[in-house]
């Protein structure tokens, strides 16, 4: 593969952003990173965005009394916000409200075969918190089983998409891994999905149930699209599908390019079955790879407004700094399986980090300044990128971060072992080269760790690559408790 793209999911803007989405960002930005190190810059997009055409969002600005367009503007806004703060790398944001988007999502819709779109009265049970349409087999209670709320029933005329036509498709796509879900067992979960058969689905809603919030459907204004229909479409409209634009045939339509989705276990669906078969209908090319993240818990238990306990990025970041909290969800989140958070783990995890790596860098350089004058030879120490190449590939963040920190934790050991601050008495020579090796160590980690802790981590580059190696001040310094 020449390029990547690497896309997240676009969370609805009808609350401020939390943690588990904040992971899924700092794992996409690891991914981009360490690729555009890898291939060179021009080869490697990210991109991110809001979802404002859902009812959820016209639902919370009329609690929150707010006009719905200011209301979704704002919370896109501190989504938007989160590129500084965490210090990610995307090269782009898309709001679904934007007309790039809105002009791309209905040409896709226009693409499809006209087959697979029909009208048809349709009567169901509907939950407005997941934007889903329930049966009476799944819900016999009628309350939606996430969010243990009554659903609504809705009867209206919608258009339909005809799924049903891609299942044999679909299923060769994803067995085959023609279209790869990574990790297998959610793989193995989209195709006994399929098994079970796939049924047509509603794409559009009245403009009366969608509070005239949402992108017309070509051709008809009585109905607006099913918000997921338009969302999905977000990952061609940021690339500007709507002319077919330079980055649409450069990241999407090249055999060259390789397309990642990154999304969390809850959204799968859409993404494995419902999106294909949209592109599928429209003769489109599709994603490669979609990788699924479990979720953040907090102290064990689930994320939740009713407990109380949902935590927001921008507060843990002023209070670790970027670099720390990146390093604790890449660390913290295993590659199966939810990650959970504690403030006890994370003070943990910044110690850590001062100790182990902080330390090193900082005693190395001050040996090297005290004993050589800030010079000693480089290059008899050095180590294959080979395995952190494949933990990134199989998207095991922990595991590409366990590896460094492999080569951290020996250093330390080489320093506690070797003593070069003792042996510099008795052979200068010797202690000059085991420094030499340590500061080779220290590069190679700072290089590996620019995609977990960028900015410490260019700080320990711009130390260590000079002329001279220079000591500053402590790089994770002491918190005060
Ligand atoms: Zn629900």
């Amino acid at each position: 593969m020449k390029r990547i793209l690497i896309t997240t999911a676009i969370p609805y803007v009808n609350a401020s952003p939390h943690i588990g989405f904040a992971m899924e960002l700092i794992q996409a930005d690891a991914a981009l990173r360490f690729w555009r190190e890898k291939i060179g810059a021009t080869e490697v997009y990210g991109l991110r965005g809001s979802d404002e055409n859902s009812l959820k969002n016209v639902r919370a600005a009329e609690n929150a009394g707010e006009d719905v367009a200011e209301f979704v503007k704002r919370h896109a806004e501190e989504f938007e916000s989160l590129q500084p703060l965490l210090d990610l790398s995307f090269d782009d944001f898309i709001r679904t409200r934007e007309k790039r988007h809105i002009d791309g999502a209905q040409k896709l819709w226009s693409a499809c075969k006209p087959e697979d779109v029909y009208k048809k009265t349709y009567k169901g049970l509907y939950c407005v918190g997941c934007e889903i349409f329930y049966t009476e087999i799944e819900c016999p209670d009628r309350i939606c089983p996430d969010h243990q709320k009554p659903l609504e029933e809705v009867e209206e005329e919608n258009y339909f998409f005809k799924l049903s036509a891609y299942q044999d498709e679909l299923k060769k796509l994803i067995e085959s891994d023609a279209l790869k879900i990574v990790p297998k067992s959610r793989k193995n979960e989209m195709l006994s999905f399929i098994e079970g058969g796939l049924e047509d689905f509603s794409i559009s809603r009245s403009q009366e149930r969608a509070k005239h919030w949402g992108v017309p459907v070509p051709g008809d204004d009585s109905q607006v699209m099913y918000v997921w229909f338009d969302a999905l479409s977000n990952y061609i409209t940021a690339l500007d599908y709507e002319n077919e634009g330079e980055l649409y045939q450069k990241y999407w339509t090249s055999d060259e390019s390789h397309r990642v989705h990154m999304i969390g276990k809850g959204i799968l669906r859409f993404h494995a079955i419902y999106w294909p078969a949209m592109l599928l209908s429209a003769g489109l090319e599709l994603p490669n790879e979609i990788f699924v993240h479990d979720y953040i818990t907090v102290e064990g238990e689930k994320m939740s407004k009713s407990i109380g306990n949902v935590f927001h990025p921008k507060d843990i970041v002023d209070d670790f700094g970027s670099d720390a909290f990146r390093y604790f969800f890449l660390r913290e989140m295993p590659s199966r399986g939810d990650g959970d958070y504690s403030a006890a783990r994370m003070e943990e995890r910044y110690a850590e980090l001062a100790n182990q790596l902080g330390n090193l860098v900082g005693r190395v350089a001050t040996m090297i300044n005290k004993n050589f004058d800030g010079e000693v030879p480089s290059g008899a120490w050095s180590q294959k990128t080979d395995k952190l190449e494949k933990a990134m590939k199989g998207y095991d963040f922990k595991k590409y971060v366990d590896l460094v920190f492999e080569v951290v934790y020996e250093a330390n050991e080489v320093i506690d072992k070797e003593k070069p601050f003792k042996l510099v008495k008795d052979d200068p020579e010797a202690a000059k080269k085991v420094l030499g090796e340590l500061a080779d160590r220290v590069r190679w980690i700072a290089e590996a760790l620019t995609p977990i802790i960028p900015t410490a981590a260019e700080e320990i580059l711009k130390r260590y690559t000079g002329d001279k190696i220079l000591v500053g001040d402590p790089l994770f310094p002491r918190r005060d408790s």
